[in-house]
This record gives C-alpha cells, sequence and structure tokens, in this order.
C-alpha cells in the first residue's frame, strides 16, 4: 500500500462516480442513476464538488469512473489480540468455555504483547484494504497484560495516524473480580485516549449482575466516558443484565447516546413480545447494540432494533485470533451477509444495507436525494469498483482507494495525472 500524505494539499479528483437518485419503474425502485463529478479536496476537506471537468491548473487524480463511497467505520474490533500477521492458526479445539479461554489467555499473552504493536498494524493494513478508516477497538485490561496491551495499541495507532482513527474501549476481558481487574480498570478508565469503559459477562464471569455494572457506570460517570460491554448471555441473566444497564442510562442522562451492548444474544432469544418491549426501552434510553451479524443458531433481530429507533452498529469482531477465525476484516462482506440474512435483495433494500458497512452515512436518502458527500465534510471515502451501492453489497466489490482526512491511503490505478 503506498501512502501518499497529502492531508495540508490542495488537490481534486477527477471522474468521480456520485450516486445522484434513484430511477423507478411501477412506483418502484429499480435502479441507482449516477454521474461523474470533480472533487477537489482541501486540508482535508472536500472544498468543491462539481461536475466532472478538468481541475484547471490544480494537481488531479482519476478516478477513472470509480464509485465513491463513505468510507468504512469497523465498531467492534480486538486490534490488541489477532494473530493476522503470524503463521494461520485456526482456533484450538477443547476448552472453549469463556473462562477456559481466560486461563489460556493468561498463557499466551506474554508471548502476544512481544510482537503486538507490529500486528495490530498489520490488522489495521487489512482493514484499509478493504475501504475502513475508523475503528472502535476493544483492548485487553486484565493483571496478565497490565497496562501493555494499551500502550501497544497506542504505538501502533501512533505510527498510522495519518491514514487511521479509533476510539478506544478498556475491555476487562478476564472478569473485573474474576481476576482483579479493578484497580487496573480504574488506573486507565483516567487515560485520556480511553473512550469507552468496558465489561464482559458480569452474571457468569463475576457471579453478579449489579456489582459489576456499577462500578462500569461509576467508572463512566467518574471519567466522563461511554460504555461498551460484551454481553455473551443468552438466557435470563443477559435479559436482566439488559435492563439493569438500561436503568443505569435512564437515571444518568449523560450516559444515554454512548452506552453500548456488544452482542447482546439474549435479544435472539427472545419472544417477539419481550423484544419489542426490550427494543423500545433501548431506543428510549438510547443505549445501542454492537453485533458482528452473527447466524449460528439464532439471528440477532438487527432489523427489528433498527425499526424501533435502537442504534445499531456493526464490526468484524475477532479477526483470526484464537477466540475466532472468520472475522475477514472486510465491512463489505457484513453488510453482504446482512443482506443474505436478512433477505435484502432489491436495489432499494441493498442500497440501505450499506449501513452496516459505514456505520452511518448512505450516499442517498430514503427518498433518492443525494445527501453525501457535501462541501465541508472531511474528505475520507473510498473508491469501489460498482456502479451504486446495491452493486457492491451484492457483490461485495473490490475496493480500489481509500482516502482518510484528504490523505490517499489506497490507489490502485495507474499513476496520477497531471492536469496542468
Ligand atoms: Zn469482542
Amino acid at each position: 500500500m503506498n501512502e501518499l500524505n497529502q492531508h495540508n494539499k490542495l488537490y481534486t479528483l477527477e471522474n468521480v462516480r456520485l450516486e445522484t437518485g434513484f430511477l423507478y419503474s411501477e412506483g418502484q425502485v429499480v435502479g441507482t442513476d449516477t454521474a461523474l463529478f470533480a472533487i477537489t479536496i482541501a486540508d482535508g476537506k472536500i472544498k468543491e464538488i462539481r461536475p466532472n471537468a478538468s481541475a484547471g491548473g490544480i494537481e488531479a487524480f482519476n478516478a477513472n469512473g470509480k464509485l465513491a463511497l463513505p468510507a468504512f467505520r469497523d465498531m467492534h474490533i480486538h486490534l490488541d489480540k489477532t494473530l493476522y500477521g503470524l503463521p494461520w492458526k485456526a482456533v484450538f479445539p477443547k476448552n472453549r468455555t469463556v473462562k477456559d479461554m481466560i486461563l489460556r489467555e493468561q498463557e499466551i499473552i506474554p508471548e502476544l504483547l512481544k510482537t503486538s504493536v507490529e500486528r495490530a498494524e498489520k490488522l489495521i493494513m487489512l482493514l484499509q484494504g478493504y475501504g475502513t478508516n475508523f475503528a472502535r477497538t476493544h483492548f485487553n485490561v486484565d493483571p496478565t497484560s497490565g497496562t501493555k496491551s494499551l500502550e501497544h495499541l497506542l504505538r501502533a495507532l501512533d505510527h498510522v495516524k495519518e491514514s487511521f482513527a479509533a476510539e478506544l474501549v478498556a475491555f476487562p476481558q478476564h472478569g473485573l473480580y474474576y481476576t482483579d481487574s479493578v484497580p487496573l480498570m480504574r488506573e486507565i478508565a483516567a487515560w485520556d485516549q480511553v473512550d469507552f469503559i468496558g465489561g464482559l459477562d458480569p452474571y457468569s464471569i463475576d457471579g453478579s449482575i449489579e456489582k459489576p455494572i456499577d462500578v462500569t457506570v461509576q467508572l463512566a460517570l467518574d471519567n466522563n466516558k461511554g460504555i461498551d460491554i460484551h454481553l455473551h448471555e443468552g438466557g435470563e441473566s443477559g435479559v436482566k443484565t439488559i435492563h439493569y444497564l438500561i436503568d443505569k442510562a435512564l437515571e444518568n442522562p449523560e450516559l444515554q447516546g454512548r452506552t453500548f451492548i456488544s452482542h447482546a444474544f439474549a435479544l435472539g432469544y427472545m419472544s417477539p413480545k419481550d423484544l419489542q418491549y426490550t427494543a423500545e426501552r433501548l431506543a428510549a434510553a438510547k443505549v445501542g447494540i454492537a453485533s458482528s451479524v452473527p447466524f449460528r443458531n439464532m439471528l440477532m433481530p438487527l432489523p427489528t432494533l433498527r425499526k424501533a429507533r435502537v442504534e445499531v452498529l456493526t464490526g468484524n469482531d475477532n479477526v483470526q485470533d484464537h477466540w475466532g477465525t472468520f472475522g475477514s476484516g472486510n465491512m463489505l462482506q457484513k453488510a453482504n451477509l446482512a443482506a443474505q440474512l436478512y433477505g435484502y435483495e432489491t436495489e432499494f433494500d441493498l442500497s440501505r444495507c450499506l449501513h452496516y458497512a459505514t456505520n452511518g452515512k448512505l450516499p442517498l436518502d430514503d427518498k433518492g436525494n443525494r445527501i453525501w458527500p457535501n462541501v465541508g465534510d472531511e474528505a475520507s471515502f473510498l473508491l469501489v469498483d460498482a456502479s451504486c451501492s446495491a452493486e457492491a453489497v451484492s457483490r461485495i466489490s473490490t475496493v480500489d482507494g481509500l482516502l482518510h482526512k484528504g490523505n490517499i491511503v489506497k490507489w490502485h490505478h495507474s499513476s496520477p495525472i497531471q492536469s496542468a
């Protein structure tokens, strides 16, 4: 990957394809209209968007008609403990409970920490190759890792700061009390670079719902952070934990909009009535769900949650690590997976499904008005080999270019053209 630092420069991308509206037949969306534009970038922001024309003296790059989409965002990943970059290794066949895995981590973390800076950087490059320029990454906080996992992650992120951004979740992977991690969490929660206080299955790991959640909430309030806890528990304790955290967000409005439950598998096992009730409470408390879009023995009700206006975020979670091997790092693949799981196959539905990759922006609103990109936006977008969002989602199209705040991170085309 050839990183070209254009951050403070003025330049134009010519022949950029943007979506401009939907095509209709018999009142139904049957296609997506696009046109070619020239986009001028200055100081990392979009300065001008105009119908395609020569840049007229400004340095120019030819996008060759590739489609621009908002840069992808991976909202649940563990950059600190991938095995990517090391020789291929599938997950260990035995001892797969979370408590077994904690024991295993206590053995392997000292060895993994020796290469964690380089491996995190490699994984970030993998994500960038698929058009992702932002991640919410969890990092281990446990007595074996100490502050090392955070320090190494910060070093890796510093090395790529011109091309990638992240928000950080302090994750007590070995439990708050199951191993003695509260003092360490207290210390790390105060670090400026930490954005969220994490957690892990309070009942099954620490033996109580209230005690670990209360500590998590207090750490978030005391340090002005958000919350993002892992909750795999599918039964009664999972349901109770979801509602307990909702109660806490309702009691503390400063937590609303910045409190998330990752996985929340319990939602996948609820009756439609219980799910509707819980979704309404999540929406009212502004507690979001972060999901890796799983589908083994249940389907996460992500469309139902979205319909109830719950914030739903998606991410790869594990990318080839000792917990799971299937994360590819490709957010477009997640959008494609969501489309297949939830039955989205029309032009309109597939175009909306791009949400699962961008975790926010779409080029067109539901009525087909172009709402992205706009002058003044951060110049973070990708170029994909597709005619429209729907095609990109359906075919998991190849990403040919990526810009991060005006810096060209990835560029597959032939050498830049100078139009002057
Ligand atoms: Zn995770």
